[in-house]
């Protein structure tokens, strides 16, 4: 492994796979700045270990994670336990570089919740949401070709970590959330509802935040997608 640090990282990649580490680092510290800036946390308090893997085996145990709790999807993982990403190289992760970008972006907001708990961490419905929206992934093109208006979850089914993943939760929490900061009153709002303890199930009518997802993205070509507002 070869060490890179950035203001905000402790990077390890493999030898010789510095275009990866450029790929998924070159834009993580301005992103760690703007997520910071958006929820009013000082982000000079943040630090994390982010190594990047070519070895799927090694990537799961050194994450402390089982056989049997490991899904082939899982392809990025943040430690609140000591503190460090860890990510595949795409060619091992089977995923394009893009988006394997937007996966290391995902991460990041875990670890910046970890820190300053941005949303509520016991709830993956906020917790996922925030990630999947804040990395861009919500409006990813293969996702957006996968939503209709007829067929989607009620946010109360996305608040159980076991049910979170079956119920659509990687597809759909980041289009509630996204939904709910973009039309009721911005990041503000959202910190609100996680300090009042209100329930987003009674506050965002998922109907509604389907029909201005697909409003927004369904038209957009492939290749305006996937940058950051
Ligand atoms: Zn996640």
């Amino acid at each position: 492994m070869v060490n890179k640090q950035t203001k905000f990282f402790d990077c390890n990649y493999p030898q010789g796979r510095e275009e990866v580490q450029a790929d998924y680092c070159e834009s993580l510290d301005d992103f760690v700045v703007k997520v910071c800036e958006k929820f009013g946390v000082d982000s000079d308090k943040f630090r994390y270990g982010f190594d990047i893997h070519d070895d799927k085996e090694k990537f799961r145990e050194s994450h402390g994670m089982s056989k049997e709790d490991y899904k082939d999807w899982m392809v990025g993982l943040a430690s609140r336990e000591d503190k460090t990403i860890r990510i595949l190289t795409p060619e091992v992760a089977g995923r394009t570089t893009e988006s394997m970008k937007a996966v290391a972006k995902h991460e990041v907001v875990h670890a910046l919740s970890d820190c300053y708990e941005l949303g509520n961490n016991k709830d993956p419905f906020t917790s996922e949401g925030l990630a999947l929206y804040l990395s861009g992934q919500y409006k990813e093109e293969t996702r957006i070709q996968q939503i209709n208006e007829t067929s989607f979850p009620k946010i109360s089914e996305l608040s159980d970590n076991k049910t979170f993943a079956q119920s659509g939760g990687y597809l759909f929490a980041g289009i509630y959330v996204g939904y709910f900061i973009e039309t009721q009153g911005g990041v503000e709002a959202f910190k609100n509802v996680i300090a009042c303890k209100e329930n987003f199930a009674d506050i965002i009518n998922e109907a509604d935040a389907i029909k201005w997802y697909l409003n927004k993205f369904k038209q957009i070509p492939v290749t305006q997608q996937g940058s950051e507002k």
